[in-house]
């Protein structure tokens, strides 16, 4: 990062045109300009949920969506430790009747006295398919989720706009009486642009609680999560939620792009704010940009950034002030290290100290007491395909934060080498027990 930049190499030439930096400016349509989104759901809060769906989707660093019935008592230190992980925690209802009309905002809040989450409940499924009151659902929720769309006149696969009705969206049903080819329902979102979601129940032989309709083999989910982690770059897995409110602020919100002085601000606002949501998930950027490096901040949080083909990426929070790029040649050149402030108390390499192994050991190893970490060296790296991979992790958390701090990806050392995430290019940082490394997928 001690390489300088010319502010005159990135103001020649791109900036002359003078007010045209509209179309220099995007907003990616999935988040990290993939090509799909896909959103896991799951219904009725089985015991299976936690003891088997949130570990699966840990293992492979994705969020779900979990749906929960306020009054079938669910597991709510399981689904809150969950929700801590990153999984969204959502309603399906107090009491699972035949239509859930005027148990959309009391579900609402009984969960969230329950559950602590970044934003709140926002999801709602409704119990047997019965869309509720919708204007409740829509005062309560960013977005409320049928069964597969082709039983009520909707398509089963979402647009890159969402559904035609935001009390209304998409979920095809998976296990026995539905679908088990996640992998080719995501092959079709990608190639359509879309959004696919599934509605799952209960895991075939696992203990599922009240969750007995359809049963789907868990194996089957696990293979869809491999090959979407294989096509990390193509395929976004995220909560149904977060897929909702990115897709609202998308399309709701205004980027315009001014150059001053060697540095280009960009504003990315919206007016969508309600009582529901800030509308406040970070949006893909990128701006047309000459240099060879670049800080990019928005207030005072420096945003992780790349460059590529000739523009500057980053994810930024719409509203949340002035985002301003600029060269590195003003002030002393950072460390990379500073570049990531949220999760990282330093860049050094990974190597496990015996104290942080011991940390480590005994809150996932008890049953191993012999096991020991001293002379264990775990490192974090890009490998040649762009997989940020870590080695002799085993039994360790892993933890991969993008520019803005965020978790992309939480997992535990499974193999000697383990690759954990890939996506777009940029700077990251792996942490892994209590130490971090800075990597950078080119
Ligand atoms: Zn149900």
């Amino acid at each position: 990062m001690n390489n300088k930049i010319s502010i005159a190499a990135i103001t020649v030439g791109m900036f002359a045109a003078g007010s045209a930096f509209a179309q220099n400016t995007e907003i990616a349509t999935w988040s990290g300009f993939r090509k799909a989104a896909a959103s896991f759901t799951f219904d009725d809060g089985a015991p299976s949920h936690v003891s088997d769906g949130g570990p699966l989707f840990d293992k492979y660093g994705y969020k779900a969506t979990f749906n929960v019935v306020v009054n079938w008592n669910p597991d709510w230190s399981g689904f809150g430790n969950m929700a801590k992980n990153g999984h969204e925690i959502a309603s399906h209802s107090n009491t699972h009747g035949q239509n859930m009309s005027g148990e959309e905002a009391s579900s609402k809040k009984s969960i969230e006295g329950k559950i602590q989450q970044k934003y709140g409940v926002i999801t709602v499924a409704y119990p047997n398919c019965n869309v509720p009151n919708k204007s409740a659902v829509l005062q309560n929720y960013v977005v409320g989720r049928i069964c597969n769309g082709s039983w009520q006149s909707q398509p089963d696969m979402m647009s890159k706009d969402g559904p035609s009705d935001w009390a209304m969206a998409s979920a095809i049903m998976t296990g026995s009486t539905g679908t088990n080819d996640f992998k080719g329902n995501m092959q079709k979102a990608v190639q359509q642009s879309g959004w696919i979601s599934f509605l799952t129940h209960g895991f075939e032989g696992k203990n599922n609680g009240s969750a007995t309709y359809s049963p789907t083999p868990i194996g089957s989910i696990e293979d869809g999560l491999k090959w979407a982690q294989q096509n990390d770059k193509d395929i976004w897995v995220a909560p149904m939620g977060h897929v909702a409110m990115y897709i609202k602020e998308r399309k709701a919100s205004k980027i315009e792009a001014s150059s001053s002085g060697g540095t280009i601000t960009v504003k990315l606002t919206h007016n969508i704010k309600d009582n529901v949501s800030d509308y406040d998930y970070p949006l893909s950027i990128r701006v047309k940009y000459d240099g060879s490096k670049a800080e990019v901040k928005q207030g005072d949080a420096k945003l992780e950034s790349k460059i590529d083909g000739g523009y500057v990426y980053f994810d930024a929070v719409p509203n949340a002030g002035d985002i301003v790029i600029s060269g590195e040649s003003a002030g002393p050149a950072p460390e990379s290290s500073s570049s990531a402030e949220p999760p990282a108390s330093s860049s050094s390499e990974v190597a496990a100290s015996s104290s942080s192994a011991k940390a480590e050991s005994s809150s996932s190893a008890t049953a191993l007491p012999k096991q020991t970490f001293e002379d264990r060296h775990p490192i974090a790296y890009v490998d040649n395909n762009g997989y940020i991979t870590v080695q002799n992790a085993q039994g360790m958390n892993i933890t991969v934060f993008n520019s803005l701090g965020n978790v992309v990806r939480s997992t535990k050392g499974l193999g000697l080498v383990q690759k954990v995430y890939t996506g777009a290019k940029g700077m990251y940082v792996v942490k892994i027990g209590n130490k971090a490394k800075v990597v950078n997928i080119k």
